[in-house]
């Protein structure tokens, strides 16, 4: 093969190998915001537990009222026993006549708590409204941002795929010792094994060639960088 078709395909399989490890990253990177949904998350536990609270505070709230009730109802009695006459007994009217008073001062506070449950439970209420809103717009939001990822996940695959061809197909014109300084320079040199040369420079490492290398590099032959080791491919 050709030493000029040979070092073409060297710096055409770089560009893909750039490009190929770029996409890989972001399309990883769009994956794992998928899996995460971090916003979505937090909307949902956000929402259990303003709902818990609330169905929390509506028990209390029924209690209270049930508390209530019933001590109504006891006390309705006691006083019409007090007023009906049926009891003549003067130390058993004082006795019901105490029971009828502390049943009032019982309803009395059963009654404040029942108003002060009612009004927890409205706060309440109102803080489930809000977490329901903010966990439907979440979603909303997120269901835009997640086709978006989508499509761009798709869509870098299929570039992927192109880019995957392409680089099999330099790969075919390369001899595999070539190939193999290839990749251990990729691998020791961040990624980058081909550097490109414009007015005599190092594009990687930014030494200034000497002339016979300079020469080298212009006629095509395979030429390493005297600072950095890459191979050198010229851009002008
Ligand atoms: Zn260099």
């Amino acid at each position: 093969m050709a030493q000029t078709v040979v070092l073409r395909a060297l710096y055409e399989l770089q560009q893909i190998d750039l490009r190929l490890a770029e996409l890989e990253r972001r399309v990883s990177a769009a994956r794992e915001r998928l899996n995460a949904a971090e916003a979505v998350r937090q909307a949902e536990q956000a929402f259990r537990e303003a709902a818990r609270a609330m169905q929390q505070a509506e028990e209390q709230l029924k209690a209270a009222e049930q508390r209530a009730t019933q001590l109504r109802a006891k006390l309705k009695r006691s006083e019409t026993r007090l007023y009906d006459g049926s009891i003549r007994n003067p130390r058993e009217l004082q006795a019901l006549q105490a029971e009828v008073e502390s049943l009032r001062r019982r309803l009395d506070q059963a009654e404040e708590e029942a108003v002060a449950r009612l009004l927890a439970y409205e706060q309440v209420e109102a803080r489930y409204l809000e977490a329901l809103q903010h966990l439907e717009a979440v979603r909303r939001h997120w269901n835009v941002e997640r086709q978006q990822l989508q499509a761009q996940i798709q869509e870098d695959e299929a570039r992927l795929a192109r880019l995957r061809e392409q680089r099999a197909w330099w790969l075919n014109r390369i001899p595999a010792d070539v190939l193999e300084q290839y990749e251990h320079l990729r691998r020791i040199r961040g990624g980058l094994a081909v550097a490109g040369v414009r007015e005599g420079v190092c594009g990687a490492c930014g030494a200034t060639l000497s002339a016979a290398q300079r020469q080298q590099v212009y006629r095509m032959t395979l030429t390493h960088c005297e600072t950095c080791g890459r191979i050198l491919y010229p851009l002008d």
